[in-house]
């Protein structure tokens, strides 16, 4: 699609004041029909605000939305064509699985046997029908979380807000949802526009995620593009780890840069950025899981000494810190592909080996 085509959800230019305080400054994102869409930020950074506002819940202090072709403003939350589903589920105590799921379809010109059917297609969707006389107390969390997801998709809105969908749940059962919810997205084709405080859930769950700080939005982009092409530091440390160090640009160069890193004590060839020039001061970044650690000499295009400072053991893989020739510490992470007693470990405790990484693996950031 073209970058002047209209996008199926538009936000324009949206800020929203409470009082003196700005809640949300210059928000602008373009949304593509049946797209999983993460609003990922930390507490208080105004993602909830943003949904609010889709909602109708909110009216922003300027800007405007466009869904679909139809400006939303002005429109009351109860007639757009938009369901929140809200993160404590809001299901009613009283009423049976199949009663929840129906409430929302009450008001809608459509016969007793249509609204049965509907509700019938959507709880086998969601895998509830052995479930349908039960009350929502007499079912798991995550079964509570698929009836509030009927509930949602049964009035067939043309987009699902979805606050912290899975915050409710523990560890386990939110890695099996959080496949349920995409596949479900996935054979509905509904646009899901997703609230969450949570990096590795909208890692996985997202076509896109817009990472937001102080009301802004601060890079939107895949999964992949968010995590190996960060903008700025302050997304570079928010999905995952990294370490960071001052550099200085030697060379810059089309696809490839050399600058200097004092804590390296030498030159590294990283993987370009635009618009560097010769003896500019800015940031270089390392993901642990990007570099090898060796006992001999590894080929990679950078190679450094260091000595192993600390080592944790986690069964799949370690952490080890690298003290390099400067002092400084690098984390570096390694699969434990071997069992033990198989194969030695990569390094010990107080060893001295070696690091090596690929000119992508450098990032550079300016900002
Ligand atoms: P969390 O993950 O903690 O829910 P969030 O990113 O969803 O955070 P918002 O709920 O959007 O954050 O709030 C953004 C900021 O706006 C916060 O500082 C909050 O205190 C403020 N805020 C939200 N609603 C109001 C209101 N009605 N009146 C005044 N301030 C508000």
């Amino acid at each position: 699609m073209g970058e002047d085509a209209p996008s199926f959800l538009q936000i324009t230019n949206v800020s929203k004041r409470f009082n003196t305080f700005e809640a949300l400054r210059g928000v602008n994102l373009s949304i593509q029909k049946g797209e999983i869409f993460s609003l990922l930020g930390g507490s208080g950074c105004g993602k909830t605000t943003l949904l609010r506002i889709l909602a109708g819940f909110e009216a922003p202090t300027t800007g405007g939305v466009v869904l679909d072709g139809q400006d939303l403003a002005g429109i009351a939350p109860w007639d757009r064509p938009i369901h929140m589903m809200f993160q404590s589920y809001a299901l009613f105590p009283h009423m049976t699985v199949e009663q929840n799921v129906g409430y929302g379809l009450k008001h809608e010109n459509k016969s007793e046997a249509e609204r049965k059917d509907r509700v019938r297609a959507m709880l086998e969707l969601v895998q509830l029908t052995p479930f349908v006389g039960r009350k929502p107390h007499q079912i798991s969390g995550g079964q509570r979380q698929r009836v509030a997801l009927a509930r949602a998709l049964a009035r067939e809105p043309k987009l699902l807000l979805l606050d912290e969908p899975l915050g409710a749940l523990d560890k386990k059962l939110r890695e099996q949802t959080q496949f349920e919810l995409m596949n479900i997205q996935a054979r509905t084709g509904i646009t899901f526009i997703v609230v969450t405080h949570d990096q590795e859930e909208a890692m996985t769950l997202s076509d896109r995620i817009a990472v937001m700080d102080k009301g802004e939005i601060k890079q939107v982009g895949t999964p992949t593009e968010i995590y190996e092409f960060p903008k700025s530091k302050f997304i570079a440390s928010f999905i995952g780890s990294i370490t960071t160090f001052p550099a200085r640009v030697l060379s810059p160069g089309q696809d490839e840069t050399t600058v200097e890193a004092e804590a390296f004590g030498g030159n590294i060839t990283a993987r370009s950025i635009e618009g560097l020039r010769k003896g500019q001061e800015l940031t270089l970044a390392l993901r642990p899981e990007k570099i090898v650690i060796a006992k001999t000499k590894p080929k990679t295009a950078n190679v450094f000494a260091g000595e192993v400072k600390d080592l944790a053991y986690f069964g799949k893989d370690s952490l080890y810190r690298i003290q390099l020739a400067s002092g400084q510490l690098l984390a570096v992470h390694a699969v434990n592909s071997q069992r033990a007693g198989e194969a030695e470990r990569a390094a010990n405790w107080g060893e001295k080996v070696w690091i090596g990484f690929e000119p992508p693996s450098a990032i550079l950031l300016t900002e």
